[in-house]
């Protein structure tokens, strides 16, 4: 088990909190500045006066390294930990960090100024101290914990965490499921903040959900491929608003018994959009294609970016029926639907700040058959053209834009950026998502 590292101001709770959460789980609970006080010998006050700050900070990097040795601990750190970044790189190597975030106000009600040697001048040093340190204590955290109600209410999301920290079983569902690189793409984020996560692959059948429902629900979380999307929907205890608009779930978080469905698809592709610089809030995207993945991805443009869509589709008629349920669900959703032929497309792509490839076109095994990519002329300069396909790693569709001088990107961002959509929710923690992008495309290279 990874350890717990709590940090904070002092006052925030770690020591009561972790003390306490420590009592009711098989972790062991150290308070970092009594382990210092232990291993010299003397109170953190001798060592100020004898020494001064620095010989205590010394200290506190070789309790961090020490402490980073060991597993299963809750560690109550001193409100400056913080100010070497090597102690936090020593103390993330087997932990996750938790800030605790606890108003000053409440911190000041209970804190005795006197006993803190950095505080014998009195609350306005605090006050100062928090100001400063607070920006600092938000970057090195995995996570946030909000100490601002109840010690149990505190203690409950941490126990969450730990949870988290127990239970490291993952899987993904679908049939067919052999080629499903999911485990490529999730277990690097995983191994990140688990010990020992696993991923497997379930063939579950078509209908087949009901008879495995005690085996998902015992695991902490699942994703989901072809057929189970939209079929698990009946057995969630709640979905997020955007799976439920778009009636499609791509990962489950289950939580003691209850399943909590989300759709990370849109989410996914618009971080790699921001990743590659691409601009969209507020534009005008064209949709090549109104099948699953089109649907998600203009679901969550409608919902969360003020997008204008174009969707282009050989049967109109479908496209049309995607618009108009959108426009039903979605007030205000600005959408319009166009033949996927070079005239038209021709025309509206003049419009356009973003082009999207979401047919199967050029996809390894499948014939592209444009009619003609000369519509791609007509796209401003300084626009993006992205193809959901991810293998071969450039068609044919990306390689013209990329000649006529676009921004172009493939599938492969937004189907890493989609799995650390997931992975955040599974873990329940904010993740740095360049630092994991990188560890997982060194593993999935196509
Ligand atoms: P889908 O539900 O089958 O929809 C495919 C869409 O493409 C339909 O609108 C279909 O039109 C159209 N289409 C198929 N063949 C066509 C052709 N020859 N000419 C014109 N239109 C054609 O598939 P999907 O799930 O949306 O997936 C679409 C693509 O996105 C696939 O290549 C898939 O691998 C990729 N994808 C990538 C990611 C990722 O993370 N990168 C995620 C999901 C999907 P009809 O309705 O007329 O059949």
């Amino acid at each position: 088990m990874r350890n717990i590292v709590l940090i904070g101001p002092m006052g925030c709770g770690k020591s009561t909190l972790g003390s306490c959460v420590a009592g009711l789980t098989s972790y062991e609970f150290i308070d970092m500045d009594i382990f210092i006080e232990d291993k010299a010998a003397m109170t953190i006050s001798q060592m100020f006066e004898r020494y001064g700050e620095k010989y205590f900070r010394d200290r506190e990097s070789e309790a961090a390294e020490e402490l980073s040795g060991r597993r299963g601990l809750i560690i109550a750190t001193g409100g400056g930990v913080v100010l070497r970044q090597k102690n936090m790189r020593a103390l993330s190597k087997t932990g996750i960090i938790v800030f605790l975030d606890r108003p000053l106000d409440n911190i000041l009600s209970d804190v005795t100024t006197q006993d803190r040697p950095l505080l014998k001048d009195g609350p306005d040093r605090l006050r100062q101290i928090f100001k400063d340190r607070y920006d600092i204590y938000t970057d090195c955290a995995n996570k946030t914990i909000k100490n601002d109600s109840t010690k149990e209410s505190a203690a409950g999301a941490l126990i969450e965490l730990i949870d988290i920290q127990l239970n490291q079983n993952y899987a993904v569902i679908g049939d067919p499921i052999e080629h499903s690189k999911s485990p490529d793409i999730h277990l690097p984020v995983l191994r990140s903040y688990l010990d020992n996560p696993v991923y497997d692959k379930l063939r579950i059948r078509r209908g087949e959900l009901e008879e495995h429902l005690d085996t998902l629900r015992a695991l902490r979380g699942f994703n989901l491929t072809m057929p189970h999307k939209h079929d698990i929907i009946p057995y969630l205890a709640s979905i997020s608003r955007e799976a439920e608009l778009c009636g499609s779930v791509n990962t489950v978080v289950c939580n003691g018994g209850d399943m909590v469905g989300h759709t990370t698809d849109g989410a996914g592709f618009f971080s790699a959009l921001d990743s590659a610089g691409i601009e969209y809030r507020g534009g005008h995207m064209i949709f090549l294609g109104a099948g699953g993945a089109a649907r998600a991805l203009i679901y969550s443009a409608c919902i969360n970016y003020d997008v204008k869509i174009g969707i282009a589709a050989r049967s109109l008629m479908r496209a049309d029926r995607l618009m108009n349920e959108i426009k039903a669900k979605v007030p205000g959703a600005n959408i319009y639907t166009l033949p996927l032929s070079t005239d038209c497309l021709s025309q509206y792509a003049a419009e356009a700040d973003i082009l999207v490839n979401a047919t199967p076109q050029g996809m390894d095994g499948v014939d592209s058959d444009w009619e003609s990519l000369e519509f791609l002329k007509a796209l401003p300069r300084g626009s993006a053209v992205c193809d959901l396909i991810y293998a071969p790693a450039e068609t044919e569709f990306l390689k013209k834009a990329r000649e006529l001088g676009y921004k172009t990107q493939n599938g492969m961002p937004m189907l890493i950026h989609q799995a650390i959509v997931a992975d955040s929710l599974y873990l329940d923690m904010d993740l740095n998502t360049q630092e994991m992008y990188e560890k997982v495309a060194c593993n999935t290279k196509t």
